[in-house]
């Protein structure tokens, strides 16, 4: 036998044995989506949006599954000792601030009494496709957390710290400023970020910041690197969605395997 197929077998062996054996992992799911439409914007970006029919079928296997739906806010409460979380909590996050979030998603959404957070780049806010400042305001007031996607969708860890902290204070304060409550939470673009930036988000009054690394998150979880997956405009239905839960469950099991054995 090749040495390569013996190190595949091991590979794969190994693989099996962390998803059979190894305990159930604790934490709880965030969902990162962006578009929620029929007609994406970029037929090259298609694999970021979910049709409305798919979205609306997602929420309800999450609700026959037991889930319930928090903020990061409800969390950050949780983390500071105020309340206990529900028995399955999970996050909807989305990202850019598409208007379909407010024309398809949000009716969905309140058709199943449930939560979301929604990011938006505050210097798109109003142009063509993307939410306008009412509608933000129309979806914080039914329970939404409005967060900041940074300014202007630019990769925060490229950019100088004069630009990062500018990017991260100039979109909250224009939030807060247009007359939307405070704004507490961050969606890193394009999930890159690093430790510098968790310094300006603490300095900046940000209580908490998205990641796009696959895993859950526990009342441990450090609430400026939290773990999402990533959902795509599915092709297989249903079974691709529980794929995905699945994916931030097997991730979980892997750092945890390797956390114990540090
Ligand atoms: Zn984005």
């Amino acid at each position: 036998m090749r040495i390569i197929t013996i190190i595949f077998l091991i590979l794969s062996s190994i693989l099996a044995a962390i998803i059979l054996f190894l305990p159930e992992p604790d934490g709880f799911p965030i969902l990162e989506y962006h578009q929620v439409t029929n007609e994406p914007l970029d037929p090259d970006f298609e694999i970021y949006n979910v049709p409305p029919a798919d979205f609306a079928a997602q929420l309800d296997y999450l609700q026959s599954e037991g889930y319930t739906t928090i903020t990061l806010q409800d969390f950050m409460r949780v983390v500071h000792g105020k309340g206990n979380l529900p028995d399955k909590p999970i996050v909807l996050t989305f990202d850019d601030g598409y208007e379909d979030n407010f024309s398809e998603m949000f009716p969905i959404l309140k058709a199943h009494d449930m939560k979301a957070v929604l990011y938006v780049i505050t210097n798109q806010i109003g142009q063509k496709n993307y939410l306008k400042l009412n509608q933000l305001k129309v979806m914080q007031q039914y329970g939404i957390e409005i967060g900041s996607h940074t300014s202007d969708h630019l990769d925060l860890t490229t950019l100088d710290a004069h630009t990062q902290r500018r990017q991260l204070r100039e979109s909250k304060t224009f939030l807060e400023w247009s007359g939307l409550d405070t704004i507490y939470s961050l969606s890193y673009p394009n999930g890159a970020f690093n430790s510098d930036l968790v310094e300006i988000l603490k300095e900046e009054n940000y209580l908490t910041a998205v990641t796009g690394e696959a895993s859950l998150n526990t009342l441990k979880t450090n609430p400026y690197e939290l773990y999402r997956v990533h959902i795509r405009k599915p092709r297989f239905g249903l079974t691709e969605f529980k794929f995905r839960l699945f994916k931030a469950e097997f991730f979980a099991k892997i750092r945890n395997f390797f956390r114990s054995n540090d």
